[in-house]
């Protein structure tokens, strides 16, 4: 048997000497506790990685020995697998480092992640508990990078994660080269911004989910109203929606967007009762580029913006149309 690990018994049989070559070989943390709490076996695992060798821990109680883990789930789970003779799980994610256990060699810096299991059981008349402790902190760390790799892969994406549909990102990528193609081939491009009406309202009423559910339906219909494939739908944030229409003058542009506003319409969601309409709507801001005057991103997007708000002050589900030589025009 190793010299750091004590054990209560050693199993009969021929082969019995190997057990405390075993248990000084294993690679997790094993610690043996009697009905009273007793450390009756600690291994060589533990020892080295707590820096309290099996000879100083030997018959003290493990709760004196590490205090911080009195009242905590570990000693609720000895005593329940004591009591009801059931093993216990630790959840790691709720008990993420419970011992004060760390790389060997390093004590005093970052704890290793452990996950903890308890398991009641007898020898003769005596009633022990096994506790097996293994080191999880590589399995954590590969899986928080995998965490972080996707959230920035999540970053560098075109979709948003709600509706499925393009994205700001996406949007702005989008204004851009069709403006660039704008000017470059004195060609046609519109801009709707879209905001449903008195959305807070029906969060409030109806839940932030159904919330959800709704902006995903409303996305939906807005995307499926599009016709060509260059034209984009996209979520601009919030309850906010922009498309971008390549080779669409004003005219044409109004009717998407009062196509969009009819169909939103007609899909007759129940709103909230607070709200001014019994159904959600949503209201349209509409520009269209314009070399001398609507000729970059920023000022087509104020431009849009500024119907938008026109649109709500106008009573909301409506549509507005920029007018470059007037400040702005409503059609719907
Ligand atoms: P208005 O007609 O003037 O646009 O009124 P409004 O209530 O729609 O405008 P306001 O900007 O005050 O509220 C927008 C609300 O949209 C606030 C927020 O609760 C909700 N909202 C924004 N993003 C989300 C989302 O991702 N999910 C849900 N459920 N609600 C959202
Ligand atoms: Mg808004
Ligand atoms: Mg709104």
């Amino acid at each position: 048997m190793q010299e750091n690990a004590v054990a209560p018994h050693l199993p009969a049989g021929s082969h019995a000497h190997l057990s405390g070559r075993v248990l000084g070989l294993a690679k997790l943390g094993l610690i043996v506790l009697d009905a009273n709490q007793r450390i009756v076996m600690w291994n060589q695992w533990m020892a080295s990685h707590s820096g309290l060798s099996a000879h100083r821990v030997q018959t003290s109680e493990l709760f004196d020995l590490f205090t911080e883990l009195r009242g905590q789930r570990l000693e609720q789970a000895v005593q329940s697998a004591m009591q009801s003779n059931l093993p216990q799980q630790l959840s790691p994610s709720l008990n993420r480092s419970p011992f004060p256990l760390y790389p060997t060699g390093t004590w005093g810096g970052e704890r290793i992640e452990q996950s903890v299991s308890v398991t009641p059981f007898s020898e003769g008349k005596e009633r022990y508990c096994l506790i097996e402790i293994s080191d999880i902190s590589t399995t954590v760390g590969r899986e928080r990078q995998l965490r972080g790799q996707a959230e920035a892969l999540r970053a560098q994406s075109y979709v948003d994660g709600l509706t499925g549909i393009a994205n700001r990102r996406h949007f702005d990528v989008a204004l851009d080269r069709e403006l660039r193609r704008a000017i470059r081939n004195d060609g046609q491009l519109s801009l709707l911004l879209m905001d449903i009406d008195s959305f807070k309202a029906y969060n409030d009423h109806f839940g932030h989910q159904q919330g959800d559910a709704c902006l995903i339906h409303v996305a939906e219909t807005f995307a499926a109203t599009l016709q060509r494939p260059a034209d984009l739908a996209a979520r601009y944030g919030g309850e906010e929606f922009g498309a971008v229409l390549p080779d669409t003058g004003a005219e044409q542009a109004a009717l998407v967007a009062e196509s969009i506003r009819a169909r939103i319409a007609a899909l007759a969601i129940t709103h909230s009762p607070a709200a001014a309409r019994p159904h959600v709507t949503m209201s349209i801001g509409v520009a269209t580029f314009d070399k001398d005057k609507l000729c970059d991103a920023a000022a087509m997007l104020a431009a849009a913006d500024g119907c938008l708000y026109a649109a709500k002050h106008a009573g909301r589900d409506c549509v507005i149309v920029h007018n470059p030589t007037e400040s702005v025009n409503e059609t719907a």
